[in-house]
């Protein structure tokens, strides 16, 4: 693995410097390999999406289950060697055709997970929330910095098209200098028995999990970071879902622009939208940040139309999985990588500490 990642580096220096056309070319057919670890729902969401990948593929599996493993090894091409349980987990360092480890396990094992792989020697997609808190997610920063490995979170809606066009429209002048973002995700939890409902295991409830899309669509849109959050959360504790997480948190972010942008974080009704409003007109989005059929619409000089995104047809996932490819290949940072996950871990911690003391907490 040591020499494979020296010369994957070797091969990024020189694609960066862009100095001999054979380097480039065999850059352009490389497909840099991925170990999916927990097969669980979303796990089933992004290993089809390798189909469509141009830099990634799929070469190790972890299960806590070996049958399991051999059978979506069989659905996906997943030799016996590259399949893996929790306790050989540690093994996977001494497999050259895993580059890159994906950690889609519970939010409380993330921080694990990411350290483990890094000591490993691979690079790391982890999905949100990177942690269960922001000193984890400073922890695993630093193990990845100091393995040399790379570290992105699976934040998919940034290579997503109509949400890159409403960052394009938001932070243009198109609809005059943006005043007020309205942000809503949730859904109506069932299953009161599982992981997303224990503290230990998820971190946190509906703000964790769904919420953080509208902090996230809040940022990115603006393309600044708060500077003040206040919030309210109303959780009925007599629901045998909530007795250890919260179910509604709505919280409002001050940007240094004036911005404010209302977010809505719920575990009890559906909501997948948001809307950019310009002194000019608004954009709105709905979905907005869903798996596939996002829509815009835009309304300017009384008028409101359909705004498809140029690129409409694009996957996010098989975009997101081959961005890290692509910057490990060059030796370049991800997007979206673990600074950007602790931003809204130290975020979501002011949220929660504004609504438990009912104030305005400074950022
Ligand atoms: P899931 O419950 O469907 O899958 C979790 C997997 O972890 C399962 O295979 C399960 O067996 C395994 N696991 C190992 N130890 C476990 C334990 N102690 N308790 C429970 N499960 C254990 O969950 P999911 O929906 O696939 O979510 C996994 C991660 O992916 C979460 O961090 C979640 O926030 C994230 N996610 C991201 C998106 C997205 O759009 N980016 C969508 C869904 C989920």
């Amino acid at each position: 693995m040591t020499t494979n990642r020296r010369s994957l580096l070797t091969m990024g220096g020189v694609l960066s410097l862009g100095l001999t056309q054979p380097a480039r070319a065999q850059s352009a057919d490389r497909r840099l390999g991925y170990a999916i670890v927990g097969l669980g729902q979303y796990a089933d969401v992004i290993l089809p999406r390798f189909a469509d990948c141009r830099h990634s593929r799929v070469t190790a599996l972890v299960s806590g289950s070996m049958d399991k493993a051999r059978q979506y090894g069989a659905r996906y091409g997943v030799p016996e060697g590259g399949l893996y349980t929790y306790e050989t987990f540690d093994t996977i360092r001494n497999n050259p055709d895993v580059d890159i480890v994906y950690v889609i396990l519970p939010n409380g094992m993330h921080h694990e997970y990411t350290v483990r792989a890094a000591a490993a020697g691979k690079h790391v997609m982890c999905e949100k929330p990177m942690a269960n808190t922001a000193a984890e997610a400073e922890q695993m920063i630093a193990a990845c910095r100091a393995a040399g490995s790379k570290l992105m979170i699976g934040y998919r809606c940034r290579f997503e098209p109509s949400n890159r066009e409403a960052i394009r429209v938001a932070r243009s002048a198109e609809l005059g200098p943006t005043r007020i973002i309205t942000a809503e995700h949730g859904f109506n939890i069932g299953d009161p028995t599982q992981w997303r409902l224990n503290r230990a295991l998820a971190g946190g409830g509906s703000l964790m999990d769904i919420g953080i899309y509208s902090l996230q669509a809040a940022r990115y849109l603006t393309g600044e970071e708060p500077v003040s959050v206040s919030a309210v959360e109303s959780t009925d504790r007599s629901d045998i879902r909530f007795r250890e997480v919260e179910d509604t948190i709505n919280f409002q972010l001050s940007f240094p622009s004036g911005v404010i942008a209302d977010c809505v974080s719920t575990y009890g009704s559906h909501h997948n939208r948001y809307r950019i409003v310009g002194t000019q007109g608004w954009l709105d989005a709905e979905s907005a940040t869903a798996y596939e059929g996002n829509r815009l619409r835009l309304h300017r000089d009384g008028r409101t139309i359909d705004h498809p995104a140029p690129d409409a047809g694009q996957n996010q996932f098989s975009a997101m999985l081959d961005h890290l490819s692509q910057c490990v290949m060059t030796d370049s940072e991800p997007l979206v990588a673990g600074e950007e996950g602790l931003r809204d871990m130290r975020i979501i911690e002011a949220i929660y500490l504004a609504a438990r003391e009912r104030r305005t907490v400074m950022l």
